[in-house]
């Protein structure tokens, strides 16, 4: 208590008093105390000091269009006036519901069918796996209900979706994963890759594992097989070269079902409007949120290609209903506020600026390799990571994380919001970013790194 009178009864004591954050070390908040941001504009928010920073991140990979986006609130404001809620249950609808499936089915990159609304990511990914258990029962395979998911994968914080995800804290202390979910080798090149093996030929083992454990597990028992096109959360992992079209070989010789995890890709990350277009990725189910809309609204969707749906719907016919659905599913303000981002993104060629400005950041950080400090730079479109180490010819840290925490502390210092994640520090701006505030917010790396030598 002695640290929160410190603080006197500022919003910062108020909220160690009283706010209980995720994804923090809960007793040490309490030292520590809150970065308080209380505006934001463009790609830059401001803290209650009046520190102004570039939000290397976009939120949590999410603010695409920026903050203060004017058309999202106006889009937010007209709707809010008309109908703030309806909702999709019982065969009701409305108008940016049944306009928002339209549009998201129309520039999915495989041909798709229906689009099942939810409120966060990992709660589209906890309905696709009830989805994926629902429909091997409605296929009579009951047995048919595994699901193999990926080491550094994330996929969120539901019993399912953390189970899904292959990260230790989301596991731990929780009795997680499930035992239906399996986890097969992260396919990170530069870290798991052996002496004397090519990219390809590490992709190749990746499938193998796949495969492995597919046959381990009886290829009769395996449902589906989720990722992520670049893996985010797990530190930023972009798929070795001919990775995907192996691991799709495998999946499609054992009728495993493909789960994208579009929740960072989707919307133009990776210089396509989806990462599945920038790996060659056929899903036949794509989650979504995040960048859907901007964050400025709490958003979700799947979609589905008909073979995942068809045998959905004869079950549900079987049995009288789908004993599924959220109140807010669909939300008509999420569903307005994401149509407005997409016409932005679109109208914009944000697409086009995150591949542009993304090339021209990626190539910037590229000359951080000659520093003693960094082991790899990686990254597609406008997602990008610095790996930090102290044995460059090992690869390797003796204390993990006590690098990247001071490189994000020194960044933070010097203006730039980022994240690291254990030593990889990871860039996911906004996607309205020019190459002068590229330049702005490499600049900065480029200042703290020194500062770490
Ligand atoms: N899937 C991916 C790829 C994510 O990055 C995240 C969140 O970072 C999630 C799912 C979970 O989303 P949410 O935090 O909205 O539940």
């Amino acid at each position: 208590m002695d640290d929160m009178t410190n603080f006197g009864n500022t919003a910062e004591a108020r909220d160690i008093r009283h706010h209980f954050h995720g994804y923090t070390n809960a007793r040490r908040h309490m030292d520590v105390g809150p970065m308080i941001i209380e505006d934001g504009e463009g790609i830059y928010v401001t803290d209650t000091s009046g520190k102004r920073y570039i939000e290397g991140l976009a939120g949590l990979w999410s603010v695409g269009v920026g903050f203060k986006e004017r058309r999202l609130i106006e889009a937010a404001t007209r709707q809010l006036e008309k109908l703030p809620f309806y909702h999709n249950f019982g065969h009701k609808s409305h108008g940016p519901a049944i306009d928002l499936a339209e549009k998201l089915v129309g520039i999915a990159p495989v041909p798709m069918s229906k689009v099942f609304y939810t409120n966060s990511g990992s709660e589209a990914n906890d309905t696709v796996l009830k989805m994926v258990w629902y429909r091997s029962n409605a296929l009579g395979k009951p047995e048919k209900k595994k699901v193999i998911a990926r080491t550094r994968g994330y996929h969120g914080v539901t019993i399912a979706a953390a189970s899904l995800t292959g990260l230790p804290y989301n596991h731990r202390s929780f009795d997680l994963p499930l035992d239906r979910v399996l986890h097969t080798t992260c396919p990170h090149y530069w870290k798991e890759g052996r002496d004397g093996e090519s990219e390809e030929q590490f992709a190749t083992r990746c499938a193998e594992d796949l495969e492995a454990l597919i046959q381990r597990e009886g290829p009769d028992t395996v449902a589906a097989f989720w990722a992520e096109p670049v893996m985010g959360a797990g530190g930023v992992v972009v798929p070795p070269k001919g990775y995907f079209d192996k691991i799709q070989a495998v999946l499609a010789k054992y009728d495993i079902l493909f789960v994208a995890d579009e929740v960072i890709c989707g919307f133009g990350r990776t210089g396509e409007m989806f990462g599945s277009t920038t790996y060659g990725i056929r899903p036949d189910v794509m989650v979504m949120s995040k960048q859907i809309t901007s964050s400025y609204v709490p958003f979700s969707a799947i979609l589905m290609n008909e073979r995942f749906f068809a045998p959905i719907a004869d079950e549900s016919d079987r049995i009288s209903t789908f004993g599924h659905g959220y109140t807010a599913g669909g939300h008509p303000l999420g569903a307005a506020v994401a149509l407005e981002n997409l016409a932005i993104i679109q109208e914009n060629d944000l697409v086009g600026n995150a591949r542009e400005v993304g090339a021209h950041f990626r190539a910037r950080l590229e000359t951080l390799k000659s520093s003693p400090l960094v082991g790899e730079v990686r990254g597609v479109g406008l997602i990008a990571a610095v790996e930090l180490v102290e044995d460059k010819q090992a690869k390797s840290v003796t204390t993990p994380g006590r690098l990247g925490t001071m490189m994000n502390a020194a960044m933070h210092r010097n203006g730039l919001i980022s994240r690291n994640m254990t030593d990889t520090v990871a860039f996911c701006p906004p996607m309205i970013i020019t190459r002068q505030q590229a330049d702005d917010m490499f600049e900065i790396v480029a200042k703290s790194l020194a500062e770490l030598e």
